[in-house]
Order: structure tokens, then C-alpha cells, then sequence
């Protein structure tokens, strides 16, 4: 009924916008609470090595764990903590707790291998964005170089500022990665005029290898591109051994993806560390 009768489709549209409305003042209201209680907990997800043993890396990713509704995913809040600007001070705490984390793990496993940790454009474009990360360098005592700060395609869209930001980090030893390749809104131009020193496949291409040739040709050129520019590659979103068989045949990427371990807690990290062999 409702389907077909206009003033109906528009109560519904309404109540759910409001109720959209209310579930984003909700999670407003609840992030403040939760950046001062620190309710936000960190997953590590490894980044092996093609032969899919070494572990050469690890991505950070943030989670909510909220005191009433359970553990929240990224996609759940993160669009409200960028609108209302908190991104910046959790981006903040997320980036101080990984690199403390990180060296701790160096030290005890004496591994050199590198933390990732995804920063928002907001937080990337804040004036004191790289005095921060020199600060918290200098606090946690990690090698900048083992710090990677992924950024997406949208930094590109103020290309001289990001040119100037970048130039910075990069200053400070701070190695500089381009998540999601392949999805946002960097040309060719932009990628040869930026210091990147790591590429990041998106998972979309990845699921895309199956289907046809054409899907698997994006993937290739993507890691050969990497090759010329000479950058470390990341392929994200692994899941099957098709993936990762093709994947081989074009190169010598790292793979980050489920087939090989989802997002680890800090624990399970610390096992997998212990028991399989780091390379450096
Ligand atoms: P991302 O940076 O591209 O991170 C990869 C996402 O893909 C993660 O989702 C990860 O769990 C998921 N993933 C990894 N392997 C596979 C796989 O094999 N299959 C599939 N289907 N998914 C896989 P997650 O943790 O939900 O994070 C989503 C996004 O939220 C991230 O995408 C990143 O853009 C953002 N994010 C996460 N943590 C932070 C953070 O601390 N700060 C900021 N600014 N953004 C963050
Ligand atoms: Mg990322
Ligand atoms: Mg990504
Ligand atoms: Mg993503």
C-alpha cells in the first residue's frame, strides 16, 4: 500500500530522516564522552609478505567499543566524527597509542617492522597536523621510518598544500602511503608529483579479478605503475587463493587481507609476532 501512495512515501521518508537525525546527535553527543573515557580500541591487521608467512607490516584500525551498543566499525561513527571535526582528536589518540604500541613491540619481538595508521583529511589538513606527529615521535620514541601515515586520494583535491605537508612529513622520516589507489580523484600527474612511498590497492579492484580479465588487468597495471614509481605496494582485501595466486604472477606486493588474518586485538598481535618469523 504504502509503495503506491505519495503522501505515505513521504511520512516514511520523513521518519526515517529524523530518525537518521536523532541516531547522529546520538553518536555526537556519545563521542565526546568516548574520546574522554577511551572507549576507542585499536585492531591490528598484519600485512605478510607475498608468500603469505613473513609478517612485514600492520595496519591500525580503529574500533568503538560503546558502553551500550557494543563494538562499533569505523563506517558506524566515523562519518559523524569527521562532520563534527572530533576526527581530529581521535585521529590523535589513535595515531599516540599505535606508534607507543609499535615501539613496545619492536623492543620486545626486535622487529623493525612498520605501523600504518589512516589519517582523515581533516586531520591532515589541521595546521599543527605535523607537529603533532613530530611530537609524538619524539614521546613514543619510534623510528619516524617505521611510521607509515595513509592518506586518501582527497588530499589531493588542495594539491599544494599537500604537496607542502607532505614535504614536511617526509622531513621527518615519516614514510607517507595513498590508500584506497585507484578510487578518489588523484591523476596520473598528481601521482608522479607527490612523495609516495607506499601505494595501497583498493579491495574493490581485488574483488574485481574473478569477474574478467579486465579486473585482473587493473590490478596488474596498479602494481606495475608501483613498480616504476618505485614504491612499496599494499594490496588490501585479499580473500581467496585465486586472488593471491594471480596477484603472484604479477609481482611482489604485500597482501593485507582475510585470507591471510582479519584485524587482530593487541593480544593476538602479540602472539602472532612470537610465533611467525618478522622480517625487517
Ligand atoms: P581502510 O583504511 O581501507 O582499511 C581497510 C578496511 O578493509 C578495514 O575495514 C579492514 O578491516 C577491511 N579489510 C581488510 N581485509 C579485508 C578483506 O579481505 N575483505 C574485506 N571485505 N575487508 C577487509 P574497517 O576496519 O572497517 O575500516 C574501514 C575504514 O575506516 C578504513 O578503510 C579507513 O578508511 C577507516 N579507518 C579505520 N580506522 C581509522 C582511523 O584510525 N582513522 C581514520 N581516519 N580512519 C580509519
Ligand atoms: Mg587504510
Ligand atoms: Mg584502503
Ligand atoms: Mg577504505
Amino acid at each position: 500500500k504504502a509503495k503506491n501512495d505519495p503522501v505515505e512515501n513521504i511520512r516514511v521518508y520523513k521518519s526515517q530522516m529524523s530518525q537518521d537525525f536523532a541516531e547522529w546527535f546520538y553518536v555526537e553527543n556519545d563521542l565526546q564522552k568516548a574520546l574522554m573515557q577511551n572507549e576507542f580500541e585499536l585492531l591490528y591487521q598484519p600485512q605478510f609478505h607475498i608468500d603469505g608467512e613473513k609478517v612485514c607490516g600492520v595496519e591500525v584500525l580503529v574500533r568503538w567499543n560503546h558502553p551500550q551498543r557494543g563494538m562499533l566499525a569505523p563506517g558506524q561513527f566515523l562519518p559523524v566524527a569527521e562532520d563534527t571535526g572530533l576526527i581530529v582528536d581521535l585521529g590523535h589518540q589513535v595515531l599516540k597509542q599505535a606508534c607507543r604500541q609499535m615501539k613496545a613491540w619492536q623492543q620486545t619481538y626486535d622487529t623493525k617492522i612498520p605501523i600504518s595508521v589512516n589519517v582523515s583529511m581533516k586531520q591532515f589538513m589541521q595546521k599543527d597536523f605535523v607537529t603533532k606527529v613530530e611530537n609524538i615521535i619524539l614521546e613514543t620514541g619510534l623510528a619516524p621510518t617505521c611510521l607509515e601515515l595513509e592518506v586518501t586520494e582527497t588530499v589531493t583535491m588542495d594539491i599544494e598544500r599537500t604537496y607542502k605537508v607532505l614535504q614536511q612529513l617526509k622531513k621527518l622520516g615519516v614514510k607517507i602511503s595513498l590508500d584506497d589507489f585507484g578510487t578518489g580523484y588523484s591523476s596520473l600527474q598528481h601521482l608522479n608529483e607527490l612523495p609516495f612511498d607506499v601505494f595501497k590497492v583498493d579491495q574493490s579492484f581485488v574483488k574485481k579479478m574473478v569477474h574478467h580479465e579486465r579486473g585482473r588487468a587493473m590490478v596488474h597495471t596498479m602494481l606495475k605503475l608501483g613498480e616504476i614509481f618505485n614504491v612499496k605496494v599494499v594490496v588490501e582485501g585479499v580473500e581467496t587463493e585465486f586472488e593471491w595466486e594471480t596477484i603472484k604472477t604479477y609481482g611482489n606486493p604485500l597482501l593485507q587481507g582475510y585470507k591471510f588474518s582479519h584485524p587482530l586485538t593487541e593480544d593476538q598481535f602479540s602472539n602472532l609476532l612470537r610465533q611467525t618469523p618478522a622480517e625487517d
